[in-house]
């Protein structure tokens, strides 16, 4: 990987929404990939009700801003080391 942190869209759908499971794919950047329902189903809060208003690609783009500040932080740490 190229070490970029510009939130990108993998083939084949959206990342995972879940913080720190950069690798996982979903078709709904408001539901957590498949992998992730299937080890934490039981536990994982629902993502609030689905707004009809917002389209996959402004939840991805409102998760990207969410996580920037942490994105951020581990590129420093990761530069440092
Ligand atoms: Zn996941």
């Amino acid at each position: 990987m190229g070490g970029c942190s510009e939130p990108g869209t993998p083939d084949g759908g959206y990342r995972c929404p879940l913080p720190g499971h950069r690798e996982g794919v979903t078709d709904d950047p408001a539901v957590p990939c498949k992998d992730c329902l299937r080890e934490f189903g039981t536990i994982l809060r629902p993502a609030g009700t689905p707004s009809p208003q917002r389209s996959p690609e402004d939840t991805a783009r409102l998760l990207a801003e969410r996580d920037a500040s942490v994105r951020a932080a581990y590129d420093a740490q990761r530069r440092a080391s």
